[in-house]
């Protein structure tokens, strides 16, 4: 039976680095967040930052704005957060409204402010080793792994999941720590080739937000397996892999909820003290 790898016990040991990290900075960081609308999904995820700011005394400023705000006067504010020196990292909730591009507002926000590490440049140091400011999540699945204790050199990675915030960067930071990467995305799926690829995963991850793709049968026996996914089914929150039959058969696999989550929010506020850092 898999062992379970659940992001509170590594959220707790992150969130004490950063306590002694805030005490050095001789400064609370700032964190503004940005919410468009009323999203559910955004105004649980900001309950949750504003409580992790909170219990590391970082001051947490939110934002709110209407869904019918125009593009000009959102990226006005931003670039007013911008120019502003007391405050340290600015994050945009997604969604936005239909109306408004997420990519090129978001964008907007500069580099080192960027607490999501989705900045162009951010991205960009990324593909050269070189970034401290990672997409929250890919952070959050790179520590997960790093808890199991076991060496990514050589190893078979299998991300499932290509997206720019989830998928891509995973892929990178796992090339810098020498594993075989393998990305398998909806062209995968449909050519019917998804299962021959997750069989061979030492290590697999997904991403892509449907509940039971990846069948338990198809895991690799001793495999560790992070499941990003979340999905609402029959009011219960489950991920993308087969949990049950998955976990006779890895050696670590994550819950959902209660795996990837937990730990997302921390590396946000691990990359805020990092852009502090850089400020300073
Ligand atoms: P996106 O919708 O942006 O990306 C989904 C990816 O899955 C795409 O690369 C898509 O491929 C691929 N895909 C879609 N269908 C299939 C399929 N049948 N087989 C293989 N690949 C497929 O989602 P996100 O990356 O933003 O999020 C993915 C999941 O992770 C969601 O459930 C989301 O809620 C969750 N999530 C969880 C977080 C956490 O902290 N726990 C944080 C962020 C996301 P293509 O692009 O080719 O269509």
């Amino acid at each position: 039976m898999a062992k379970l790898l659940e992001g509170k016990f590594v959220a707790e040991i992150i969130k004490e680095q950063l306590r002694s990290e805030i005490t050095n900075l001789k400064i609370a960081p700032v964190l503004a967040s940005i919410i468009v609308g009323n999203n559910s999904s955004s105004l649980a995820y900001i309950k949750s930052q504003e409580k992790t700011a909170i219990s590391l005394g970082i001051i947490y400023k939110l934002h709110k704005f209407p869904e019918n705000i125009s593009e000009k006067e959102l990226a006005d504010f931003i670039i007013r957060l911008n120019q502003d020196k007391s405050i340290n990292g600015v994050i945009l909730q997604r969604p936005l409204p239909l109306v408004l591009d997420y990519i090129k507002i978001s964008s907007m926000i500069s580099a080192g402010k960027d607490v999501e590490g989705i900045h162009p440049s951010n991205m960009g140091r990324l593909v050269f080793g070189k970034s401290g400011i990672y997409a929250c999540t890919a952070g959050a699945v790179m520590e997960l792994l790093k808890s199991t204790g076991i060496d990514l050199y050589g190893k078979e990675a299998v991300i499932v999941g290509s997206s720019e915030i989830v998928g891509k960067p995973i892929a990178l930071l796992l090339l810098e720590k020498f594993a075989t990467v393998t990305v398998c995305h909806i062209a995968t799926s449909e050519a019917g080739r998804l299962k021959e690829h997750v069989k061979r995963a030492e290590i697999l991850i997904v991403a892509v937000g449907r509940a039971g793709l990846i069948k338990g049968q198809w895991i690799k026996k001793g495999a560790i397996v992070i499941d990003v996914g979340i999905n609402r089914l029959n009011d219960l929150i489950v991920g993308d892999v087969d949990f049950k039959t998955a976990e006779k058969r890895a050696s670590f696999i994550t819950p959902v909820p209660g795996g990837v989550g937990p730990l997302t929010v921390v590396i946000l506020m691990r990359n805020l003290i990092e852009a502090t850092k850089l400020q300073q």
